[in-house]
């Protein structure tokens, strides 16, 4: 069937959620694509003979389903290609591992997501002879000192997703590009809405799909975005690893990301309000929101995002055993290591200061007012 909206220009993130990709939908006029639930295309006698790759021939290599969400994510990250995965980790892995070999070095965030270090660390370095060196990574020098004649990785993450440091991310990439060094970030907090590292010289954008894409705490995705060649190395990677993202979940994140904007906007309205209110509070020591005018790296991350999510921290006022007593009289607020979904969430991380007063929250789509009822009077139960 004829695709009557084929020239769609799709110069807009809000276009590129909504209606890229549609020409999938166009069998029985459907307004939603179908979800192509097979493992394998066959190819036309004709074609035998033709050297021309074709699209989809094995559901380990590629999937329509998958290459609908793929396609907005590129769209998106302003990327040659985006592929796919299983969960955030199957993403952050291959790209990494699509960046070095035996004998290689790495410089990493410190306060990188704790299972990618891990990754770097237990798999890459104890078992694979990759070495690592940790940063800071607030100032763009740490990343030129730490770098030696063998590393070809610079692993980031901006913001960091419990104290939500920033790196420099055009700064970092020129010192990169001078030496030759890869560059993979994991953009989950921002998602590609707010934040596109490739425009600023980043080589791979790696996100989890778990978080705010798929944004209902229904699936475990990710997904890697970047430029050909490097990209074709992220296919091997995936081919050979096997970790491409099913067609049910690869259908459900599309889903998602129809109504990331509207999500993202609402999570950011609430998650200013309740940073404010945590910072005047008494009981509050500071607050970790890139949003806020006093961060000191707001400016920073107002020329390199474009807006701010739901995640953010705070430090307690309190006695070193207040803080999970805080934690436990918090009502709409579940406990749990996992975020972007609609619902609100408390979890005490390793971070920084004593342990069990550094308190994460993610902001969720709950009305405000109960958010912040809800917080305050758990602040005000804190005695010392
Ligand atoms: C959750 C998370 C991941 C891992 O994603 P999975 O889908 O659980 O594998 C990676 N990075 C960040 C910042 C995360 O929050």
């Amino acid at each position: 069937m004829a695709n009557e909206n084929a020239d769609r220009p799709f110069g807009n993130d809000h276009d590129i959620l909504t209606h890229l990709g549609d020409d999938y939908a166009m069998y029985l006029d459907a307004v939603v694509p179908p979800i192509f639930m097979n493992s394998l295309h066959v190819t036309p006698k004709s074609e035998i003979d033709s050297d021309v790759p074709r699209k989809f021939t094995y559901g380990r290599c590629s999937n329509p389903t998958a290459d609908l969400f793929e396609r907005k994510v590129a769209a998106l990250e302003k990327a040659d290609r985006a592929l796919s995965f299983g969960s955030g980790m199957a993403a952050i892995s291959s790209a990494i591992l699509a960046c070095v070999k035996h004998g290689d070095h790495i410089v990493c965030v410190e306060m990188a997501y704790g299972p990618a270090r891990k990754f770097i660390n237990e798999e890459l370095g104890e078992r694979f002879g990759i070495s690592v060196s940790y940063v800071r990574g607030d100032d763009p020098a740490q990343f030129e000192e730490a770098a030696k004649p063998n590393t070809t990785l610079f692993y980031l993450e901006s913001p960091t997703s419990a104290l939500f440091q920033m790196q420099d991310l055009r700064a970092v990439a020129a010192i990169a590009k001078s030496r030759g060094i890869k560059t993979v970030i994991d953009n989950t907090w921002a998602t590609p809405l707010y934040q596109k590292p490739l425009t600023m010289g980043i080589d791979l954008s790696a996100h989890t799909v778990s978080k705010y894409m798929g944004g209902h705490s229904d699936i475990i995705a990710g997904v890697v975005a970047g430029n050909e060649p490097l990209m074709a190395r992220v296919q091997q990677v995936r081919e050979l690893y096997g970790g491409i993202l099913g067609p049910m979940e690869a259908w459900l994140a599309t889903r998602g990301l129809r109504t990331l904007a509207v999500r993202l906007a609402a999570h950011w309205k609430s998650a200013d309000i309740i940073a404010r209110r945590l910072a005047a509070h008494p009981k509050v020591a500071y607050v970790r929101y890139p949003g806020l005018e006093n961060d000191p790296q707001h400016e920073l991350a107002k020329s390199q995002m474009s807006g701010f999510t739901s995640p953010l921290s705070f430090h307690l006022k309190c006695d070193n055993s207040e803080g999970r007593e805080f934690v436990r009289r918090l009502t709409w607020f579940n406990v749990g290591p996992s975020w972007g979904g609609f619902e609100s969430m408390v979890n005490l991380p390793w971070g920084e200061g004593d342990r069990d007063k550094l308190v994460r929250i993610h902001v969720g789509l709950e009305d405000v007012e109960t958010l912040w009822g809800d917080l305050e009077r758990s602040l005000e139960k804190i005695v010392n």
